[in-house]
C-alpha cells in the first residue's frame, strides 16, 4: 500500500469523464472509495444495507488529522465512539482523542480512503452478524467476564467477535 500518495497524480488527460471539470486526485480517490464501497455492498444483503456516508477527514497540521463525521457514523452503526476510536488507534498504532463534539482527532495523516478501509474492517469484526451478515446489531457486555457479544436484531443470533481486543 502506498500511504503517502502525492497530492497531484501525474496524469493530466481527462477525456473520459463527464463535462464537469474535476480534480484528477479527487476523481482517483472517489473511484477508490467506490470500489471499497462496492466490496462492502457485495457482502451486505440489500434488506440489511446501512446507508453509511463516506468518512470525512481533514488535516490539522503536522501529523494530526480529524474525522469530522465520526460521531454520525458511530450513531448509524450503534457503537460507542470511544470503543470505535480505540479500535482505530490499535489499527493505526497511534493515539487518538475525541473532541467535545465526539469528532475523532488522530495522530496520523488519515485520508478518506484509509478511513473507509478501517471502517470496513471495524464493521466486519465488531458489527456484522456472522450468521446472516446483517449490520443491524448491538454490542453488549457478556454477563460474565469481560467479553463482548454482538447481538443481531435481524436473526437474533449472538456471537463473540472473532478478534477480541478489549477496550
Ligand atoms: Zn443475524
Amino acid at each position: 500500500m502506498n500511504a503517502t500518495r502525492p497530492a497531484c497524480p501525474p496524469e493530466t488527460q481527462n477525456t473520459t469523464t463527464a463535462s464537469i471539470p474535476q480534480n484528477p486526485a479527487e476523481t482517483q480517490y472517489s473511484q477508490a472509495l467506490d470500489a471499497l464501497y462496492e466490496q462492502l455492498d457485495a457482502v451486505v444483503t440489500p434488506a440489511d444495507k446501512l446507508q453509511l456516508p463516506r468518512p470525512v477527514t481533514g488535516r490539522l497540521g503536522g501529523p494530526m488529522s480529524i474525522w469530522t463525521n465520526f460521531p454520525h457514523l458511530c450513531e448509524l452503526i450503534d457503537r460507542e465512539p470511544a470503543q470505535v476510536a480505540e479500535y482505530i488507534a490499535q489499527e493505526l498504532c497511534t493515539t487518538v482523542s475525541l473532541t467535545e463534539k465526539l469528532e475523532l482527532k488522530i495522530r496520523y495523516r488519515l485520508g478518506s480512503e484509509k478511513a473507509c478501509q478501517i471502517l470496513a474492517k471495524y464493521l466486519n469484526v465488531w458489527v456484522r452478524c456472522h450468521v446472516c451478515r446483517s449490520l443491524h446489531t448491538s454490542l453488549q457486555r457478556a454477563t460474565t467476564g469481560r467479553y463482548h457479544v454482538i447481538h443481531c436484531h435481524s436473526c437474533l443470533a449472538d456471537h463473540t467477535p472473532s478478534v477480541e481486543r478489549q477496550v
